[in-house]
C-alpha cells in the first residue's frame, strides 16, 4: 500500500520538483486572507520554497484549501490546491484522509495527491487544482445534458471508491468539484470517510473515534460563494416532538430515543431510572423519560440535508449505500433547478423534508426494515418525481399543495414551503448567441436547455438513487449500466479500445 510518506520535516518528491518562485505578490487578495497566508508560510516554511500561495479558495472547520502556484522544470506554472488541515485533527485521520487519496486518486474523477508537506502537527496535502464554481451560482443555467454528464461522472467516482471499501460519507457539490469548460470534475474531501468491513484502506480499519467534533450544518465556507454565507440561517432548537425515532423490534428498548436537541437547550443527561416506563411511545411527543436517554452512537458524519434515511436515524450499520443517497439528492436538486434541495438544520428536520419527497408511510416503512421506528404527527403523500420537479422548474403550474417542505422551524403538520432562500430559477430571455442564428430559435434553445425532454428514465434513475431501503438501493456500479447513460458507456467503450 502507497502512502506519501510524511517526514518529520516538510517532504515534497524529488520527480517534477517546482522551483521556488518567491514574488509572493498578491495585488486582489483581501489583508485577512493575506494574514492566513503568511500563517501558513510560518507553520511549514517549506512551502513558500516551492509555491507562491495565491488566495484562500475554502475554509471549513477542519481545513483551509489554499490556492498555490508553482514553477515547473519546464519552465510552466501550474495551479495547485493545498488543503492546510487543522492541526488538531487526530494523526491516524489524517493519515487515512491522505491513503484514501493515494490509493484511489488521481483517476475516475477522483482527485489526485501531488505532495504533502509536514511539520511538526501541520500538514498540507498538495493535490492538482481543478478550477470551478459553486453550484449554486451555475444550477439556474445548467442544461440537462449538463446534469445528466454530471451525475453520471460523479457515478463513476462513487462506483470507484467503493470499490475499495470506501465510505465517503459527506457525498455533496462541495465536494464534487466540475469544471464547466474542460467538463473536467473531482471528487474531493476523504475527511469523514469511513471504512466498510472489507475495506482495503488500512488506516479506515481502526480509526479512533472519528472526528469529535460534527460538522457544523452551515459551517462550512466555500470562498467562492457568497450566496451560500448568505443563506445561513439562525439554527433553531429542534423540535423534538415533530418525528420520533425509536428503536423497533424490542418494545423494551423502544425508549432508546435517538431525538437529538441541538443547541442550548439541550439537557444534561441523566440516568433513566431502572424500571421507568415511557409514555409517549407512538404519540407524536417525546417523554422526558425517552429525553433523558443515553444517546445512541452511530455514525453521523455529513450534511444534514444529503444524509440518507439509514443515517438520519442512526442505524449502526451504515454502508456505501449512503453515498448514493446523497448522490440522488443531488440529482433531485439538478433536476429540480433548487440548491440546495433539502435545508435542515438537524436530523428531524431533514428526515420530515424526506418523508414530504419520499412518503411518510414509506419511510416509516423503510425504517422499520433497519430496525427503527419513526413516528410522524401527519401523513405525506409520495410525491410523483417529475411532477414535482418540473413544477420546482417553472415548467407546470404550481398547484397549491406541491412540495411542502418542512422549514427549519417548522413542523411536519404545518403547511410548509419551499426554502424562501433558494431563488426561483427562471430562464432568463436575453441571452444572445455570437452565431447568426435566428432570434427566435436562439431564445427558444436557450430557454430549454434541454428541460422540455427529460426523459422518464432520468426519473426512474432518480428513484431508484433515493430508495429509502438501503438494502434495495441502486449501487453506483449498477446506476452506471442504467438505460439514461447507455450512449455514455458505448463511447466509453470505444475510448478504451482506440
Ligand atoms: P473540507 O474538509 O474543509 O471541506 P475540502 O477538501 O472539501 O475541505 O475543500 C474545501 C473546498 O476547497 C472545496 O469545496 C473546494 O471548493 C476547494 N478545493 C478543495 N480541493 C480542491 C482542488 N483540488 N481544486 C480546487 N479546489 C479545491
Ligand atoms: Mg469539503
Ligand atoms: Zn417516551
Amino acid at each position: 500500500m502507497e502512502v506519501v510518506p510524511i517526514h518529520n520535516e516538510a517532504m515534497i518528491s524529488t520527480e517534477d520538483c517546482p522551483k521556488p518562485d518567491r514574488a509572493h505578490r498578491r495585488s486582489k487578495v483581501s489583508t485577512d486572507v493575506e494574514t492566513d497566508i503568511e500563517l501558513l508560510y510560518k507553520a511549514i516554511p517549506q512551502i513558500s520554497k516551492v509555491f507562491r500561495v495565491i488566495d484562500k479558495i475554502g475554509e471549513g472547520t477542519f481545513s483551509s484549501v489554499y490556492l498555490g502556484e508553482a514553477q515547473m522544470h519546464d519552465g510552466s506554472r501550474q495551479k495547485f490546491a493545498l488543503k492546510h488541515l487543522i492541526p488538531t485533527s487526530h494523526p491516524t485521520r489524517i493519515a487515512a484522509e491522505l491513503q484514501c487519496l493515494t490509493v484511489t486518486g488521481g483517476g475516475e474523477n477522483v482527485i489526485g495527491v501531488t505532495y504533502c508537506f509536514r511539520k511538526e502537527d501541520h500538514v498540507v496535502i498538495v493535490m492538482p487544482y481543478l478550477e470551478h464554481r459553486p453550484i449554486v451560482d451555475i444550477i439556474s443555467s445548467l442544461s440537462f445534458e449538463e446534469v445528466r454528464l454530471y451525475i453520471y461522472n460523479l457515478l463513476k467516482a462513487l462506483k470507484h471508491i467503493h470499490q475499495f471499501g470506501i465510505i465517503h460519507r459527506d457525498i455533496k457539490p462541495n465536494n464534487f468539484l466540475y469544471n464547466r469548460k474542460t467538463k473536467e470534475y473531482a471528487l474531493v474531501d476523504f475527511g469523514l470517510a469511513q471504512g466498510t468491513a472489507d475495506t482495503q484502506i488500512d488506516l479506515l480499519k481502526d480509526l479512533p473515534g472519528l472526528r469529535k467534533v460534527q460538522r457544523p450544518v452551515f459551517g462550512e465556507r466555500n470562498m467562492n460563494s457568497c450566496s451560500q454565507i448568505a443563506s445561513t440561517t439562525k439554527l433553531t432548537s429542534s423540535r423534538t416532538e415533530l418525528v420520533k425515532v425509536t428503536k423497533a423490534e424490542d418494545p423494551a428498548s423502544r425508549g432508546f430515543a435517538l431525538l437529538k436537541s441541538q443547541g442550548a437547550n439541550r439537557k444534561p443527561q441523566r440516568a433513566v431510572p431502572l424500571g421507568a416506563t415511557c409514555s409517549c411511545y407512538h404519540t407524536d411527543r417525546v417523554c422526558n423519560i425517552c429525553l433523558s436517554r443515553k444517546q445512541q452512537i452511530a455514525p453521523r458524519a455529513g450534511t444534514p440535508g444529503f444524509r440518507a434515511p439509514e443515517v438520519l436515524t442512526k442505524c449502526p450499520n451504515q454502508g456505501t449505500a449512503i453515498d448514493v443517497w446523497s448522490a440522488g439528492v443531488i440529482l433531485l436538486s439538478l433536476l429540480s433547478g433548487r440548491y440546495p434541495f433539502f435545508k435542515a438544520s438537524d436530523d428531524l428536520i431533514a428526515l420530515s423534508q424526506i418523508m414530504t419527497i419520499r412518503g411518510s408511510r414509506e419511510t416509516i416503512q423503510a425504517a422499520k426494515t433497519f430496525g427503527k421506528s419513526v413516528v410522524c404527527s401527519r401523513e405525506l403523500p409520495r410525491q410523483d418525481l417529475r411532477v414535482l420537479c418540473e413544477t420546482l422548474r417553472g415548467r407546470r403550474p404550481s398547484p397549491d399543495d406541491v412540495t411542502p417542505l418542512p422549514q427549519n422551524n417548522g413542523p411536519v403538520s404545518q403547511k410548509a414551503h419551499v426554502p424562501d432562500e433558494t431563488p426561483t430559477h427562471r430562464p432568463t430571455q436575453e441571452h444572445v448567441r455570437p452565431d447568426d442564428t435566428p432570434l427566435t430559435v436562439t431564445m427558444e434553445t436557450e430557454d430549454d436547455r434541454g428541460w422540455g425532454g427529460v426523459p422518464d428514465e432520468a426519473y426512474q434513475l432518480l428513484d431508484q438513487l433515493l430508495d429509502l431501503n438501503p438494502t434495495t438501493r441502486i449501487t453506483a456500479a449498477d446506476a452506471l449500466t442504467h438505460e439514461l447513460f447507455t450512449d455514455l458507456r458505448a463511447s466509453a467503450i470505444a475510448e478504451k479500445h482506440m
